[in-house]
């Protein structure tokens, strides 16, 4: 009864029988998480049974490592838990996980169709990350979602932060489910000045504030990221274009000139069907004109599918809406694809304007950004700024735009007035 009937490995039961001789001997070990990537247990094109003959065939390789003393245990599905014994040293389980993650990669053949597949693992160690089989084992699967979201294919340690950091996304989740409801955003607008001249602002970036009445300001650093893994950022994201939309109406109503709000938009409300839809009722809504709004948009969203992007991008275009690229070189940064996408601007990211502060002339590429990124008609906004130095750079480089501290923060509706009541 103590084993999984598909893979005759040990069962959970099982292991933590083996876990408790462990702790009565006062023996070191560690608890190792695996769960497969990307594979779907259903028995698909492939014909009957697929899912369990992969299962069985990985099974076998996992037991099959040599000089280690280790207890492999089907948890369930394509999920894994390994009792590493006697490893005392994090080099020691670094090996193992090592050699493991090569013996899982090798290619397996399966009703004659060849397979590659990927695991990802967290490891908790005993005792120094837990005394209990149950908290090793919560405290392994944590860690097995960080090498997840690191890219997969990998192993990562536990460490106790992982353990607060999901406390408090659960905290952030549970009062976000009402926040909206309850009035508690509003939106900060930063302006944007033309490096020409200085004094005059072009246009806003609408950036998102949550004053929570039970957890205080919550950064958008922290609270956007859980709003797209609940999909509550669809809402949200049409509440801050409307309000965004209403609030450059209103102030270029006051204006002599008009001026661009730019905001930031998620993978995920691109990824919606109706989202270039939405935004064409949000601007008749509020009669402004599609020239009057950008949207911003990252780098990493691109790397998921690409070429739908590329389509709904150009049907944006096609309104007259600006596209904004945001934080361009913070990531996978390369020049060659900016071709391919229908962007009007290149938001380049703060790192590189920090450089400009720190590096001499010749070893910093802003410079190069900005002189490609004219090359190919884009308009370039520097973002970040917060020296003398690097505004000088900037002018010295023909930048066209920049937003940053040394000109002004983000600010509160009204006191945007004020500044521009120059
Ligand atoms: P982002 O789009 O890159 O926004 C720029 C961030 O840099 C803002 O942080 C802004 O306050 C900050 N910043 C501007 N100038 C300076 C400067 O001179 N020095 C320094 N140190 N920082 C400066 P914030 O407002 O905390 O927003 C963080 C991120 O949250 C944004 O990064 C954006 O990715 C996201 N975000 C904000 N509002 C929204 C929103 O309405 N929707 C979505 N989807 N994301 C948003
Ligand atoms: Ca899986
Ligand atoms: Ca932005
Ligand atoms: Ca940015």
């Amino acid at each position: 009864a103590y084993y999984d009937p598909l893979t005759n490995l040990p069962n959970r039961i099982n292991l933590i029988q083996h876990f408790r001789e462990v702790v009565i001997q006062q023996r070191k070990a560690a608890l190792i998480f695996l769960d497969l990537d990307n594979i779907k247990l259903v028995n698909d094109t492939f014909g009957h049974n697929f899912g369990d003959l992969l299962i069985i065939e990985v099974s076998k390789r996992l037991n099959s490592v040599k000089d280690y003393k280790f207890v492999v245990s089907r948890l369930s599905g394509d999920e894994f838990v390994i009792l590493l014994l006697d490893s005392e040293e994090k080099s020691t389980i670094n090996d193992y996980c090592t050699s493991l993650l090569r013996l899982l990669n090798k290619s397996y053949q399966i009703n004659n169709t060849k397979l590659h597949i990927t695991g990802s693992m967290g490891i908790a160690r005993f005792p120094e990350d837990g005394l209990s089989f149950e908290a090793l084992l919560k405290h392994s699967d944590l860690a097995m979602y960080k090498a997840k979201e690191n890219g997969r294919n990998r192993f990562v340690f536990y460490e106790k932060k992982m353990n607060e950091e999901a406390v408090q996304k659960m905290t952030i989740k549970n009062y976000l489910v009402n926040a909206l409801k309850n009035n508690e955003f509003v939106l900060h607008y930063q302006p944007q000045y033309s490096i020409e001249e200085e004094n005059e602002i072009t246009g806003f970036e609408a950036l998102i504030r949550w004053n929570s009445p039970e957890l205080g300001f919550v950064s958008p650093v922290e609270f956007i990221s859980v709003a797209e893994e609940n999909y509550m950022i669809i809402p949200i994201g049409i509440w801050v274009l409307k309000e965004a939309c209403n609030f450059i109406k209103k102030y270029n109503a006051y204006m002599e000139k008009e001026h661009i709000i730019s905001v930031n938009i998620s993978i995920l409300q691109l990824l919606q069907d109706d989202f270039v839809d939405m935004l064409g009722d949000v601007l008749e809504e509020v009669n402004l004109k599609p020239s009057l709004l950008e949207i911003e948009i990252t780098e990493t969203m691109l790397i998921k599918s690409f070429d739908t992007i590329v389509v709904k991008l150009e049907q944006i275009k096609e309104k007259g809406i600006h596209i904004a690229l945001d934080d361009f070189g913070k990531g996978y940064s390369s020049l060659s694809y900016l071709r391919q996408l229908p962007i009007t601007t290149l938001k380049i990211d703060k790192s590189f304007i920090d450089n400009i502060e720190i590096m001499d002339d010749v070893d910093n590429l802003t410079e190069s950004i900005i002189y490609l990124a004219k090359k190919m008609g884009l308009n370039t906004v520097a973002e970040g700024v917060e020296t003398e130095k690097q505004l000088e750079y900037l002018k010295r480089n023909q930048c066209h735009k920049i937003q940053g501290y040394l000109f002004s923060k983000p600010l509160k509706e009204e006191d945007v007035y004020k500044v521009s009541g120059k």
